[in-house]
């Protein structure tokens, strides 16, 4: 079966494609028209366990993990190269799959290309040290594997998320079993299916589609994980978070956002309204680190919130698939629900609604989970609509006087994964973005990241970073090896 043919899709275990033991399937719809696209099987306790069981035999057994590098760095480098021939059946796959612009799946496929492709060079350069000590002693270290490593994926980017904390495990010579969102794992299940063709030992990466309570939780409590890496929800990742920490294996949370946008009066607003515009409603808001509050300078903000105001209502809305949409449905249904109670709470706690603050009135688009871009102003502070994480094409506009305010009002979260600043003072730039509670900061740009760049956040977005190099030496353990060499001879004696 290829990428463009998402009748049937079963588990990946073991480089086999298999069914459950249950036979249990579930049926995915298209979120712009509710047909149906595609069946999978969906696992359960027995199929996570049989994952570990496959990724562990293959850990131990296949040349994988005893290998110096240079054979991952070539089938790594091997499997980017075929994802990036196959950009456009695995985007179509992901915008059928998931609701986003073709435009913005080509996107996501090729960051992923990239993803492998930097994996693949960092894989024969994970290095230990030597270290210098007292007495006739030789001391080094060696970075080695951890073993099984499990990674629990969004709907959101659902191969760009997966791949991005799988790349970098396989890299450093893991094996890897792969939970992709119930809603979202065509791409995922398709991407191991490639990994096997161009050579990826079986066994090494293992995709279980199941329930994230049953399947999520079994994978991480079984005794052969070593490590985990979520991606989700604040509230799932602290489940996940106690259970690596009373099983004491190393484990990456990337989970929400509520990410401030500061722009300040010298700013060019043309650029920051675009920017911004981009930050909340690219992906139809479904972004962790979407800039959802934008800060604004008093002096500006009216020019300012007609500019989004323009960008909001001009956004055509369509399915992904169809030519010249700029902005796809939301996931689900109970998404969208879930970002118009937002709306609502907004209005009723006295906000006003700038722009769209509902469904898209074109009957064409009724059967989708379609939300027009909104833009907020007058939001209390104490509204839930600013407290909790959207998940939606949903902004908030708030103004400041005083560059301490613009601070304040930004780290008034729970969370702290990315900010935004629109300046041309560089010097500002440089001290605000020391101020910021953020695992990221942009300047003059929202956002942006690379493979190569650290990707994570601080408070309740999580702990520890994907991406960089630092990823790679995450999925490894640090071994010291000291060796004395005798006795000590004495000085000026011969060989
Ligand atoms: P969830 O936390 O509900 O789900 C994420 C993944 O975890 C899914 O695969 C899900 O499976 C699984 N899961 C659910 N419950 C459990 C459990 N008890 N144990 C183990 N796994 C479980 O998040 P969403 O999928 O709804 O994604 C949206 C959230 O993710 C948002 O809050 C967003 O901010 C955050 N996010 C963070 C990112 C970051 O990089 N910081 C990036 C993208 C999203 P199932 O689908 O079967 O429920």
């Amino acid at each position: 079966m290829s990428a463009s043919d998402p009748a049937r899709f079963d588990l990946f275990i073991a480089g086999r494609e298999v069914p459950s033991s249950s036979g249990e399937r579930t049926t995915l719809t298209d979120p712009a028209n509710g047909a149906a696209i595609a069946s999978v099987a969906v696992g359960g306790r027995d199929e996570a366990r049989a994952a570990m069981e496959a990724a562990e035999t293959a850990f131990r057994e296949s040349p994988w993990a005893a290998d110096d590098g240079a054979l991952r760095a070539k089938l790594l480098r091997k499997l980017a190269d075929r994802l990036d021939a196959s950009i456009e059946a695995f985007a179509r796959l992901e915008t059928l799959n998931m609701g986003k612009t073709l435009r913005e799946a080509r996107g996501d496929v090729a960051y992923v290309v990239r993803t492998l492709e930097y994996a693949s060079g960092l894989a024969d350069k994970i290095e230990g040290t030597t270290i210098p000590v007292a007495g006739p002693r030789f001391d080094y270290t060696v970075r080695e594997p951890l073993g099984v490593t499990v990674h629990i994926a969004p709907w959101n980017y659902p191969l760009l998320l997966a791949v991005r904390s799988v790349a970098p495990a396989l890299a450093a010579g893991n094996s890897v079993v792969l939970k992709p969102a119930s809603l979202t794992p065509l791409t995922a299940l398709a991407f191991a299916r490639l990994a096997q063709e161009v050579g990826i030992p079986p066994g090494i990466l293992n995709v279980v589609v199941g329930p994230g309570r049953a399947v999520g939780e079994a994978l991480v409590e079984d005794p052969r994980c070593r490590s985990v890496s979520f991606t989700g929800s604040a509230e799932v990742g602290e489940r996940i978070g106690a259970i690596a920490g009373r099983r004491h294996i190393p484990h990456v949370l990337e989970l929400g956002g509520k990410s401030p946008v500061i722009v300040l009066p010298d700013a060019d607003l043309d650029r920051a309204a675009k920017g911004i515009g981009f930050g909340i409603f690219g992906n139809a808001g479904q972004m962790c680190w979407a800039g959802s509050r934008a800060i604004v300078h008093e002096s500006v903000r009216d020019e300012l919130l007609g500019k989004l105001r323009a960008i909001a209502e001009k956004t055509r809305l369509g399915p992904g698939l169809a030519d010249g949409t700029e902005m796809g449905p939301l996931v689900s249904a109970e998404q969208a629900d879930r970002v118009l109670g937002f709306v609502e709470s907004a209005r009723s706690d006295g906000g006003t609604v700038v722009a769209g603050g509902g469904r898209p009135t074109d009957p064409a688009l009724a059967p989708g989970h379609f939300v027009r871009p909104t833009v907020l102003a007058q939001v209390p502070s104490s509204s839930r609509a600013v407290r909790e994480e959207i998940f939606g094409p949903v902004l908030s506009v708030f103004g400041f006087e005083e560059i301490d305010d613009a601070v304040r009002i930004a780290n008034d979260t729970r969370y702290g994964l990315f900010a935004a600043i629109w300046t041309r003072e560089l010097g500002t730039a440089h001290t605000l973005a020391r101020r910021l509670e953020a695992g990221m900061v942009n300047v003059n740009e929202s956002p942006n990241t690379f493979p190569q760049t650290p990707f994570g956040g601080v408070k309740d977005s999580g702990v520890g970073a994907e991406q960089g190099r630092e990823s790679v030496l995450a999925y490894t353990r640090t071994k010291n090896v000291m060796i004395h060499l005798g006795a000590a001879r004495k000085r000026g004696g011969g060989p």
